[in-house]
């Protein structure tokens, strides 16, 4: 049984006293059948963890492939651990678009992500171009398995399928073709590492609102969702988990 995973993505938004002001917001809704996580700042994310509640994980939105060094810039898995991160969301298409990170990069950054230990949310989906020309399964196949090259255990891994045209668009994938996605990503996953594909998580992400988010909850293969917008109103995200909550 695959429980529920509602994780919110913060992106460049939120101070640390705004995190804070959050914190106290959400410490006070309880829940019990899913899992929840968070990715505010790098900034934000040492007070964020102290002031969360222990039921709510959080993540970083990025990691550098590299031990320590000259990176300037950038931050390592030992400072993440080092404040009680072990979470890491990889391959975001606004890292890919914005800032150059090849499916290469990104693997880099996930196998070192999986040797120190952590769990990564790898984020993968195709452009409006690529399914104007109905080849988003093919595309999605491609960044899953270059992005996880030299891979064997997926256990510390947990999918999110974000079609690129509709994350922060207001433009929501239709439940049943995020479904039918998730349903490829599975058995693509199946035929190329086994078992593991009945256990892995696979989330949807892009425009998750209050509004939309119980019926994209309800798809069989769908185990959660990545939230962008929604996530950073506490009354919403709230209202999202409640939808996960309820099936
Ligand atoms: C995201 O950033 O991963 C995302 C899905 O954003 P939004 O929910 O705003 O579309």
């Amino acid at each position: 049984m695959r429980r529920k995973y509602i994780c919110g993505n913060w992106k460049m938004n939120k101070t640390s006293s705004q995190a804070r002001d959050f914190a106290e917001k959400i410490n006070k809704f309880d829940f019990k059948n899913v899992d929840v996580l968070l990715a505010p700042s790098f900034v934000a994310l040492e007070s964020f963890r102290k002031n969360l509640s222990e039921k709510i994980e959080v993540a970083s939105q990025n990691l550098s492939q590299f031990n320590d060094g000259a990176y300037t810039g950038e931050v390592s898995t030992s400072m993440l651990k080092d404040i009680g991160v072990e979470n890491v969301i990889i391959g975001h298409s606004e890292r890919r678009e914005k800032f150059f990170e090849s499916n290469e990069i990104v693997n880099a950054k996930v196998k070192k992500a999986l040797a120190d230990d952590f769990h990564v949310i790898l984020c993968l989906g195709e452009a409006l171009e690529v399914k104007a020309e109905n080849k988003e399964v093919n595309f999605v196949k491609d960044e899953l398995l270059k992005s996880l090259a030299g891979i064997e255990n997926l256990q510390n891994i947990t999918i999110a399928y974000e079609p690129i045209w509709a994350i922060g668009t207001g433009k929501t994938c239709s439940a049943e073709d995020a479904e039918k996605m998730c349903r490829e990503i599975r058995s693509i996953i199946n035929k190329n590492y086994g078992e593991i594909s009945k256990e892995i998580r696979i989330l949807y992400g892009g425009s998750v609102k209050p509004s939309n988010a119980k019926e994209i909850l309800s798809q069989d293969n769908i185990d959660g969702v990545l939230v962008g917008g929604a996530s950073l109103d506490a009354d919403d995200f709230i209202e999202i988990i409640k939808a996960g909550e309820g099936l």
